[in-house]
């Protein structure tokens, strides 16, 4: 079958907008020839306030999270390489305690996710669209800063930024996260759950640029569901993306 053999981009019910178990998805990775799955799902932040997240799990849940993955991951090694992990946005005040967790559960990756640039509380989601310049270099910035903690392995959906502003910001904002990714080595990945679910990624403009600057891509499914996990329509959509802007794809990370 024509489809991933590595998908690092896997979500859990634990952030409370993803459907199914963690052995379904694994059992509908294996069915897809998927070779090496690994999950990472929302990464939680130690709010000092008491306020609870609708969108992740607590810091209290990340070790069951990544204690039932290994189990799993033991289960099926014939069949899988299970790796665990967290997408996560590079929020400074959050971070250094996210870090001291990672290793105490000894997890395997992290991506980045820049949903937002500062708590989910002030907002706003870096999807929502806008024309306001400050909004597109800051999210810029944010994803330079959180990548030169070299904690990242890979951007997920570098093009979640809904600037509606003008062309010549999009392009000089995204030309400089796209040369400062390439420097660095940083893989962008492409969403195949973007594409299948309409949303405003994958963005042309931005794999315009990304062709241009000649970074390396990967496909994420990003997956909060079974159908997810199987949809090749919407990969074959990125795969002809990726033919259009001639862009570099890699299949696999290491660790
Ligand atoms: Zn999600
Ligand atoms: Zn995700």
């Amino acid at each position: 079958m024509d489809f991933l053999t590595a998908n690092y981009h896997t979500h859990t019910p634990l952030c409370q907008h993803a459907y199914g178990s963690e052995r379904e998805f694994i059992e509908a990775a294996i069915s897809m020839g998927i070779k090496k799955l690994g999950f990472s799902d929302h990464i939680p932040c130690p709010y000092k306030d008491g306020y609870v997240s609708g969108i992740r799990m607590t810091m209290e849940q990340a070790p069951e999270y990544v204690a039932k993955l290994r189990r799993l991951g033991a289960e099926y090694k014939n069949e899988i390489e299970i790796y665990v992990g967290f997408e996560a946005e590079y929020l400074p005040e959050f971070y250094e305690e996210q870090m001291i967790m990672f290793y105490q559960l000894k997890c395997d990756y992290l991506i980045m996710g820049q949903h937002f640039t500062q708590s989910e509380k002030k907002g706003p989601y870096s999807g929502t669209p806008t024309n306001d310049e400050s909004r597109i270099r800051d999210y810029v910035d944010s994803i330079i800063a959180g990548m030169k903690t070299g904690s990242f392995c890979y951007l997920a959906h570098p093009d979640i930024i809904c600037y509606e502003g003008l062309d010549s910001v999009y392009e000089w904002e995204m030309t400089r996260l796209c040369r400062e990714l390439k420097e660095m080595n940083i893989p962008l990945e492409m969403n195949i759950l973007g594409m299948g679910a309409g949303k405003h990624y994958p963005n042309e403009h931005f794999w315009k640029i990304a062709g241009e600057v000649g970074n390396s891509v990967i496909l994420g499914l990003d997956a909060h569901c079974l159908e997810h996990l199987t949809d090749v329509n919407s990969y074959r959509k990125c795969i002809d993306l990726v033919d259009k802007y001639n862009l570099n794809l890699i299949n696999e990370l290491h660790f």
